[in-house]
């Protein structure tokens, strides 16, 4: 038993048989030892289940790489039905033209007061409604999202999905349709163009014309500028912790990887743009940065969100040969990482460690409420992970006349 690694790993003292050791001890600690042994196998998670998501959004990461995040059968399939509705751009499409829109694919658009808690819409499928929470201030961008999230699944023929790949393509291919639905192609695209040529190409601008969130701004950047403009570009968007919960990058930058690849939940470095926007003065003014990394230069505009409780920091950048196209390329402000190496901010120093080990306890902060809405490796997979079935059905049979 003493000679299994198993047993070694746990660092126990060894203990020395002798005849002071009575036999009912000894047989108390092998069957321990055996049930320990039995209760580790059964915990094991097979390896084909261990990462299923893990292994989903890295497979579509690299598929988005692969393509220059750019999904030409997306963008068709937006391009027809903004056709179809009459839209010839430029700018944002019209309140009537997202009903239009929704008519366009079967569906009617219903604002409702009592939508469940924990859904942005539910759709009835039989009816063919779309419910959206009433309207406010706060809720129209989002509410115009969500619509065209909901189309997009309909329009690109989902079904419910079975496993996690499934799941995380869903999503992605969902999203990535609401970006081309709210903010057409040709019309970024041109309107890229023209700030390239003043040296002037921001998210905020795609913000503000296309009337959609800072973050999907973001990712309809990443989707057009490589295809029209050549422009190779990285996006991340992490917590005010510093850790990772989405990125992209086909420029070239070296992303904080596990062993596998997983990027979600690491830690980025803390000279990165990301964190370094957090600790300036005004760190909800935009914030620019060249950083020298171990795989070239890289210049970062980063976007702390003013969203209370959250306040998600989402940057988007490119290599410093492209940082010329634009605003906020011509920043003066210049930072020197040297990760994946421990000794540039990941491992504290020698001395540091030598005057703390043993003396300080500290207490971590629970992440759970940030991965709830991410599918996780549970063995039994939720198609919707967070939602409140009951509180969804009672919704529906609410409206549903006769019921
Ligand atoms: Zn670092």
């Amino acid at each position: 038993m003493q000679d299994d690694p198993a047993h070694r790993a746990l660092r126990l003292p060894y203990l020395r048989p002798s005849a002071r050791l009575d036999d009912v001890a000894l047989e108390h600690l092998v069957a321990l030892w055996e049930r320990l042994q039995a209760q580790a196998r059964g915990n094991a998670v097979p390896p084909e289940r261990s990462g299923g998501a893990r292994a989903a959004n890295a497979a579509m990461r690299a598929e988005m790489r692969e393509r220059d995040n750019y999904f030409e059968e997306i963008e068709r399939a937006a391009g027809e039905a903004l056709d179809a509705v009459g839209y010839r751009g430029p700018g944002a499409i019209s309140e009537g033209q997202l009903t239009d829109l929704a008519a366009w694919f079967g569906f009617r658009i219903a604002r409702v007061q009592d939508l469940p808690a924990s859904t942005r819409s539910v759709t009835d499928q039989r009816a063919r409604v779309v419910y959206v929470p009433q309207r406010n201030n706060t809720t129209v961008r989002t509410a115009r999202s969500v619509i065209a999230q909901t189309l997009g699944h309909f329009a690109l023929g989902h079904s419910d999905p079975t496993d996690f790949e499934g799941y995380v393509r869903q999503r992605v291919e969902a999203n990535y349709f609401a970006g081309a639905l709210l903010a057409p192609e040709q019309a970024v695209a041109a309107m890229l163009r023209d700030a390239a040529a003043r040296r002037d190409i921001s998210v905020e601008d795609l913000n503000e014309v296309f009337y959609i969130s800072y973050e999907m701004a973001a990712h309809r950047l990443t989707n057009l500028i490589t295809r029209h403009l050549d422009v190779p570009v990285h996006f991340q968007r992490c917590d005010p912790d510093g850790l990772l919960w989405k990125a992209y990058e086909n420029d070239g930058v070296l992303l904080p990887a596990d062993d596998d690849g997983t990027i979600e939940g690491q830690r980025v470095c803390r000279w990165w743009s990301t964190r370094q926007a957090f600790e300036s003065e005004d760190s909800f003014a935009m914030y620019y940065q060249y950083t020298e990394t171990v795989t070239g230069t890289f210049w970062c505009a980063t976007h702390v969100e003013a969203d209370p409780g959250r306040g998600d920091a989402v940057t988007v950048g490119t290599t410093e040969e492209h940082a010329r196209w634009f605003r906020g390329g011509d920043t003066p402000r210049r930072s020197v990482s040297r990760c994946p190496n421990p000794s540039c901010c990941s491992e504290p120093s020698p001395e540091q460690r030598d005057r703390w080990v043993g003396q300080f306890w500290p207490s971590a902060r629970d992440h759970s409420n940030f991965v709830s809405g991410l599918p996780t490796d549970t063995v039994v997979f939720d198609p919707y992970p967070g939602v409140d079935l009951v509180d969804v059905y009672g919704f529906l049979d609410r409206h549903t006349p006769g019921r």
